[in-house]
C-alpha cells in the first residue's frame, strides 16, 4: 500500500539528529511522497537541502506562513516570488499560507494582505494553495469565496472547521487535509469525516507536530501516516486499501506529481 504525506516539516530542527532514519521508516511504512511546506526565509535553505537529498521522495512548496508575517512581510513576499521564478527549481504549491489568530493578532491586517497576495501568486503560477487556518476558518473561507476564481485549488491543511465549513471548502474545489487530530477522541473531526467521502481528503502528518494516537505528546513523523489512514477507514467504513488508493490519487492530482 502507498501513502502520500501531503504536509510534513521534515527539515525542522526536531529531525536534525536522525532525519535519515525518519526517512527510512517513512519509506518502509509505504509513504511514497512527502510534500514539504515552507515557513519563511530562515528555513528555505534547509528545506531545499532536504529536497536535494531526496529528489524522488520530497517535494517542496514555497510561501510565507501566517505566523511569520511581521513588519518585514514585503521582503518575505519578494523572496517567495524570487524562488518561484527560479527556473532550476520546481515548487508544487503555495504553502503554507493562511491566517492564524491563535498565537498573536498584532499583524492581523497584514496576514490578510499576505494571504490574498499569495492566493493570487498561486493562480498566476498555476499552483495549488496549501492553507493554514487557526481560529480563522470563517475569515479564510470568505476570502477564498470572494476570490471566486476557478483556477484556485488546494487543501485546507489540518482541517479544523465544522461540517458546513467542510462542505464550503469542498465546493470551492479544495481538499481537506486530515492528520493525527482525527485519532483524538474529543476532536469533533470524526463526526465530520463520517459524512465526507475520502475523495475529498488528503492524508498529512504535519510532523513534527500533532502525532496520532498512541504517540500523542511525542514527536510526529511520516511513518505514522498509516495510523491516520486506518482511522479514516474505520470512520468512513471504507477499506484501508481504498483510503490509501483514493488519497494517494487525490494528492497526485492536486500537486501534479506522478
Ligand atoms: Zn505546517
Amino acid at each position: 500500500m502507498k501513502y502520500i504525506d501531503s504536509h510534513t516539516h521534515l527539515y525542522a530542527g526536531e529531525f536534525d539528529a536522525d532525519r535519515e532514519a525518519v526517512v527510512q521508516r517513512a519509506v518502509h511504512s509505504g509513504v511514497s511522497h512527502l510534500l514539504l511546506p515552507a515557513i519563511d526565509s530562515l528555513y528555505h535553505k534547509k528545506l531545499l537541502d532536504v529536497v536535494t537529498h531526496h529528489p524522488q521522495l520530497c517535494y517542496p512548496m514555497m510561501g510565507l506562513h501566517p505566523t511569520s508575517v511581521r513588519e518585514n512581510y514585503r521582503d518575505e513576499l519578494t523572496t517567495v516570488e524570487k524562488w518561484l521564478a527560479t527556473p532550476a527549481l520546481k515548487f508544487y504549491a503555495l504553502g503554507e499560507i493562511g491566517i492564524d489568530l491563535y498565537w498573536d493578532k498584532t499583524f492581523d491586517q497584514e496576514q490578510r494582505i499576505v494571504f490574498k497576495e499569495q492566493l493570487r501568486m498561486a493562480i498566476n503560477h498555476d499552483l495549488p494553495a496549501v492553507i493554514h487556518t487557526r481560529n480563522s476558518m470563517e475569515i479564510v473561507l470568505e476570502i477564498v469565496e470572494k476570490e471566486n476564481n476557478s483556477l484556485l485549488r488546494g487543501v485546507f491543511h489540518c482541517f479544523n472547521g465544522n461540517l458546513d465549513q467542510a462542505r464550503r471548502a469542498i465546493s470551492l474545489g479544495f481538499y481537506l487535509g486530515i492528520g493525527g487530530v482525527v485519532t483524538y477522541k474529543n476532536s469533533g473531526l470524526q463526526k465530520i469525516i463520517e459524512t465526507i467521502s475520502p475523495v475529498h481528503l488528503l492524508l498529512e502528518t504535519d510532523a513534527p507536530w500533532l502525532p496520532p494516537v498512541p504517540y500523542r505528546g511525542k514527536r510526529n513523523e511520516s511513518s505514522y501516516l498509516p495510523l491516520i489512514a486506518q482511522k479514516i477507514a474505520e470512520i468512513t467504513n471504507v477499506s484501508l486499501e481504498t483510503v490509501a488508493e483514493i488519497t494517494t490519487r487525490n494528492a497526485k492530482n492536486l500537486f501534479k506529481i506522478s
